[in-house]
């Protein structure tokens, strides 16, 4: 059959999926400048696809325009349709950022955190999921068999990496029933936040291929461990120096740094809304998982919110230096995300916050984080009204759709859609 190459242009909204549209190849110059149609209420779709409120009504005229540092065209080799797609920004009509763009929170996001400190953020990603094309075995975590279980699916997804310019790390099998992890190497400012989406896309497209799924999820069995999205960060100045590191320091954090990290741990019951976004976020975000339960800074320790990373043998110790924030996981848009995080950071850099010697515990469930968020009054600056009013909209309908269902019920539904 004669075949017809398409793009599609993309965004990754409020529910973390990425939506979009296509068009035939040969249009892309004129749809670079035109993008595609996109509409206001499309970024109150839900994970599970119903609209349950929505500010916007049916009104509105929006464009979704492709930006080209942000590609992925990636031919499998399998005879398939290429995965070739565009991250764009949301506009007005008129060209103008539209209120409520994912990538221009985050943008905005790190231009405050350049004004405020003088610094960009690199950051690197790393992404863990239910690989569905092994079964679980005893014994399997972190092991060589698991890692050949998973046949060749680790080395197309690779291949997929590589050819989308997401320049892989590392994969491995990880502790949880049939879980693997993948990382990215890091990424200055949105294009690091463009990479974990393409890159988790990338997983998706490969298992897909396969007759499988990679779920990003947050937790598939409420007693299993989760899958968490963890965010390495650093500082770079204008000369390209790292400057998160402060050799000098305890803890190893330059003076920035520590006013960073603690904006991030004052706002993180609030941040807990954006980044850890579903109900059964809050399942993974319990004790003996790995994963944090309460806004804390500890160096090295896994069950930290914001983890102090180790240095290795080697000489660029303040190039390797990083803090890892522990508190995101796969139903957040990366550009949300990162976005929030680098928001509440940028809060600690203008009122030189000081990080608490006590973590609070973290909120016990997605209703309290959404209470956390409205009630904090910088969130309002840091989204605009509008964007923040659609968020919690968003999300409190999403919350009341799961009203009635056990724990491994509301699993199991957003194991569907992650
Ligand atoms: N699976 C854990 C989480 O949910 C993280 C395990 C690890 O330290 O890599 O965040
Ligand atoms: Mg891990």
């Amino acid at each position: 059959m004669h075949r017809e190459k398409l793009i599609m242009v993309c965004t990754c909204e409020i529910a973390g999926r990425v939506r979009g549209k296509g068009f035939p190849a040969r249009d892309l110059p004129s749809r670079m400048k035109k993008g595609v149609g996109w509409v206001p209420t499309n970024t109150m779709i839900s994970a599970f696809s119903p609209i349950y409120a929505t500010p916007f009504g049916t009104g509105g005229d929006l464009i979704l325009v492709p930006d080209p540092a942000a590609e992925a065209q990636v031919d499998f080799g399998d005879g398939s349709a290429d995965e070739h797609f565009f991250m764009g920004d949301i506009r007005e009509l008129d060209g103008q950022p539209w209120a409520c763009c994912p990538r221009d929170f985050a943008r905005r996001a790190l231009a405050a955190l350049q004004d405020a400190a003088g610094v960009r953020l690199l950051s690197a990603f790393e992404h863990e999921f239910s690989y569905t094309g092994v079964t679980d075995r005893p014994g399997s975590p972190y092991s060589l068999d698991a890692f050949r279980r998973q046949g060749s699916f680790a080395e197309a997804f690779i291949a997929a990496l590589r050819a989308a310019g997401c320049e892989p790390d590392s994969f491995m099998a990880e502790f949880g029933a049939r879980q693997f992890e993948f990382t990215t190497d890091p990424a200055l400012g949105l294009a690091a936040a463009d990479r974990a989406v393409i890159a988790r896309e990338m997983a998706r497209a490969t298992a897909h291929r396969m007759g499988e799924r990679a779920i990003f999820a947050p937790i598939l069995d409420p007693a299993g461990v989760g899958n968490g999205v963890h965010i390495h960060f650093s500082f770079i100045d204008a000369a390209g120096k790292p400057v998160l590191h402060d050799g000098g320091a305890a803890d190893g954090l330059s003076e920035t740094g520590r006013h960073f990290v603690a904006g991030i741990l004052h706002h993180l019951p609030a941040l807990c809304a954006v980044t850890a976004p579903s109900a059964v976020s809050y399942i993974r975000l319990r004790p003996n998982r790995w994963a944090p339960t309460h806004a804390n800074l500890m160096s090295q320790d896994r069950a930290a919110a914001l983890r102090i990373c180790p240095l290795l043998p080697g000489p660029d110790v303040a190039r390797q230096f990083n803090v890892e924030y522990r508190v995101a996981d796969g139903a957040a848009s990366p550009y949300l995300a990162l976005g929030a995080m680098v928001w509440a950071g940028v809060d600690g850099v203008r009122r030189k916050l000081v990080v608490p010697t006590e973590g609070l515990p973290l909120p016990a469930s997605l209703g309290a984080a959404l209470d956390a968020l409205e009630a904090t009054s910088q969130a309002t600056d840091w989204f605009g009204a509008t964007y923040l009013s659609a968020y919690l909209m968003h999300k409190r309908g999403e919350l009341a759709s799961l009203a009635g269902l056990t724990e491994a019920e509301q699993c199991a539904r957003y194991a569907e859609t992650y």
